[in-house]
């Protein structure tokens, strides 16, 4: 069997470069072993994102006095929530297969074995192919602290389909993934810990912004542990130790379950990426060019993988490049305008350069700050809720970074990413009308 192109790994690379290249009338198949969607789909964005809409309804339910409107009393069912889920996941993925069944790619399901650059092996079958496209994502890291292997912790996939709700919850690791989690479970009532060794949640994103979003879930109720190291854990009839140090000295979390959820890493072995004998990066990652091209000919390395960036609208975009590339359409990469987004309750976002990195670089700039409450919209929507927008701008006004903590943050950060993409400066994108009573008239405001 012949192809023009051999796509490994159903993801949001993988399935975004099988449909734009059938689009584009080329002969593909994709290898998916599990299910098409990738992490993002089946255990990722989108079953987090549905679980913690659930939990931002109730939230608003318990707090609908607030806004003048009387909820009796509000309650969940857990296994329903997880249920809907699960339907949202289910629904996506068949929406998936009828996109690339209508673009004539060839959908095999079972596990590829790359043998050469022109030959991948599925099952018994051996299949030809002019390029390739390998999009074979990432995989939780679980760090080998001393006891782990005794104990039964979560990783995301456990946390996402919980029969029960525990009593108590230690997450380990305050990055994304975990403030995430973090936010769902405190919502329905759980006692969380997050044990995070940085001196911060939410890893490099904006400081200010982290520190207002750990206040408030302290708030709430979140017991933090910044610049904590966990030494050891162990699990007894009680529940699941974890031992830490930090530097109070040395103490340890009691509690009924234990997430893992201090990071990912690209998926590189096990399916003969290793026989393309790919360059890497300084960081071990695979190395491609602008055009995702790795450095061998014909051979594209797409999302996760590649190690860049580990979102799933870079992994999109990156697949929409190599696949332009390789039918001969002018583009190329950019990764300076690739927003981050927290979905807690209040959301987080940012995208381009933080204040934190701009000074370690030495980079002159100038900062707006300003409380979300110079937003009418969100005044009216946000009763007791507090919130910031930083726009950082060069010397001469060309938009560097924006942040924002704030609902719906999600939504308004592209209008930053476009000015930051597009190279704008200040005086431009003041001239920009936005609607109003909206949201996203805050960074216009800013400026
Ligand atoms: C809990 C969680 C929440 C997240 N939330 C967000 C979010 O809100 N926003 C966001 O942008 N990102 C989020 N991410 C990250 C996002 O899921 C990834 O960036 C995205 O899935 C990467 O896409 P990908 O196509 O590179 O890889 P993946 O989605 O990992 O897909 C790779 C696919 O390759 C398949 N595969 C691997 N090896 C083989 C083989 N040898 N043969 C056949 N198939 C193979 C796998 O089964 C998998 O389906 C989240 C991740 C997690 C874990």
């Amino acid at each position: 069997m012949n192809y023009q192109i051999a796509i490994i790994g159903g993801g949001p690379a993988g399935y975004t470069a099988a449909e734009a290249a059938g689009k584009a009338g080329l002969s593909v198949v994709l290898f998916e072993k599990n299910n098409l969607g990738g992490v993002c789909l089946n255990e990722g964005c989108i079953p987090t994102k549905t679980l913690l809409y659930s939990a931002k309804v109730y939230d608003y339910a318990k707090h609908a006095s607030k806004y003048a409107v009387t909820v009796p009393e509000a309650s969940f069912d857990l296994g329903k929530i997880i249920a809907r889920k699960s339907k949202v996941v289910r629904k996506l993925v068949l929406g998936i297969k009828a996109k690339l069944t209508a673009h004539q790619v060839n959908i095999v399901t079972g596990e590829a074995e790359i043998m050469d650059k022109n030959h991948v092996r599925c099952g018994d079958e051996v299949y030809e192919c002019e390029k390739m496209i390998v999009c074979t994502g990432s995989e939780t890291f679980v760090p080998p602290i001393t006891g782990i292997g005794e104990v039964n912790y979560w990783t995301h996939r456990d946390a996402l389909d919980s029969k029960e709700l525990p009593a108590s919850l230690t997450i380990v690791g305050g990055g994304v993934i975990g403030m995430e989690f973090a936010s769902f479970f405190n919502s329905l009532g759980v006692k969380v810990t997050v044990i995070e060794m940085m001196d911060k949640i939410l890893g490099p994103m904006d400081g200010d912004i982290s520190s207002m979003l750990c206040a408030e879930y302290a708030k709430r109720g979140i017991a933090f542990l910044l610049s904590t190291k966990v030494v050891a854990i162990s699990q007894s009839e009680e529940g699941i130790t974890v031992s830490y140090e930090n530097e109070q000295g040395a103490g340890s979390v009691l509690s009924e379950k234990l997430l893992m959820s201090v990071g990912r890493r690209p998926v590189t072995k096990g399916f003969g990426l290793e026989n393309l004998g790919l360059a890497t990066t300084e960081r071990r990652c695979i190395k491609v060019d602008e055009h995702l091209q790795s450095s061998v000919e014909g051979v594209y390395v797409c999302g996760d993988l590649n190690g860049v960036s580990l979102l799933a609208h870079t992994a999109v975009r990156e697949a929409e490049v190599a696949v332009n590339h390789i039918v001969g359409k002018k583009d190329s990469m950019s990764y300076r305008a690739i927003p981050g987004v927290v979905y807690t309750n209040p959301e987080v976002a940012g995208v381009g350069q933080t204040e934190e990195a701009l000074q370690s670089a030495g980079i002159a700039y100038r900062v707006e700050k300003l409380p979300m409450a110079y937003s009418g919209r969100f005044v009216a929507e946000n009763e007791g809720v507090n919130g910031l927008c930083k726009v950082i701008m060069a010397e001469d006004g060309t938009i560097l970074g924006a942040h924002v903590l704030g609902n719906p943050a999600s939504e308004i950060i592209t209008i930053a990413a476009m000015a930051i993409e597009t190279g704008m400066k200040a005086e431009e994108w003041k001239k920009i009308v936005f609607p109003h009573p909206t949201v996203g008239e805050i960074f216009r405001e800013a400026l």
